[in-house]
């Protein structure tokens, strides 16, 4: 296998990995998944017809569900990971179904998005053929009971919590959860893209996993019950195509271990603002969090 990945540049990302310190778990994880990639994409393969008709039978399922079905509690206030370090004011927003601003995206922003959910996509797609075509895979999909690949609406659920006498909900799903091969453990994993410029995921200006990223693991940790979290980034701008063993690397892997305090930190966030949506009493806003907000001429209508 190591072959397979120095063709890649796999060598060059496994000297970024020891880089950025850690204990040799992380270690162990962080250049195993990147080596998963890099093995899988250093070899040509043939369709599956097995693997592409159960990302078929995914999108129909996706197209099928309904929110509905998930069976949230009435009148509960829910929370998701995926927003779980938003300001909890525009939780409260949200939550309350206050107006939205009216957001104008130029089409160029579209593209980016819709090229970001696309390599999302692949990313599965390749962790499904690399359980194939790989002699040795360091990573599996856990399956759920009925046989599917476990992320997104396969594992989508509903968690009822009361957390300092305060009710409320969790909702999500996720980018997949795997099987450690080498020990059996299970591993979170989250995939992020970078879509500006290959240095987005440079060991200089991505010395870490996003703060937001890492309180995103600690949700999932809640609903799905794992402790440990690969939250890989790629930049979807690459270096010069000519550049070969030379390039830099386009992937990074971070190693997240959620901890009792972590998930504390984030139910008492959840209790917090859910006791402002049962008594009505505004959220505490958090000024730093406004870029993508959409509720600022609410929140500016409120004030301090
Ligand atoms: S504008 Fe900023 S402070 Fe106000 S709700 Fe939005 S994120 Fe929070």
């Amino acid at each position: 296998m190591s072959s397979l990945v120095s063709r890649s540049g796999g060598a060059k990302l496994r000297a970024q990995v020891k880089k950025d310190k850690g204990s040799q778990r992380q270690l162990d994880l962080t250049t195993g998944i990147l080596d998963h990639f890099n093995s899988l994409h250093s070899v040509d393969y043939w369709p599956d017809k097995k693997i592409e008709q159960q990302l078929i039978d995914d999108d129909q399922k996706d197209i099928n569900s309904s929110f509905s079905d998930v069976g949230l509690v009435n009148g509960v206030i829910m929370f998701s990971p995926s927003s779980a370090s938003k300001c909890p004011r525009e939780l409260f927003f949200k939550a309350t179904k206050t107006k939205k601003d009216k957001v104008t995206a130029f089409p160029y922003q579209r593209r980016w998005t819709r090229n970001s959910t696309a390599v999302h996509r692949a990313v599965q797609k390749d962790l499904l053929y690399a359980e194939k075509v790989l002699p040795a895979p360091l990573f599996r999909v856990k399956k759920t009971p009925d046989g599917r690949p476990s992320w997104e609406k396969n594992i989508a659920h509903v968690v009822q919590v009361e957390h300092e006498g305060t009710a409320f909900q969790l909702y999500g799903m996720m980018d997949a959860i795997l099987e450690y091969t080498p020990d059996g453990s299970t591993v979170g994993f989250e995939f992020k893209t970078k879509s500006t410029t290959i240095a987005a995921v440079g060991d200089f200006k991505m010395k870490e996993a996003s703060s937001d990223h890492v309180t995103q693991c600690s949700g999932y940790s809640l609903l799905f019950g794992v402790d440990e979290f690969l939250i890989v980034y790629e930049s979807v701008a690459k270096d010069s195509w000519m550049k070969g063993e030379e390039a830099r690397p386009d992937m990074r892997a971070f190693y997240i271990e959620v901890k009792d305090e972590d998930r504390t930190r984030l139910l008492d966030k959840f209790a917090e603002i859910a006791e402002n949506y049962y008594s009505g009493e505004i959220s505490r806003p958090d000024y730093s969090k406004c870029l993508f907000c959409p509720y600022k001429t609410r929140c500016k209508e409120v004030g301090l």
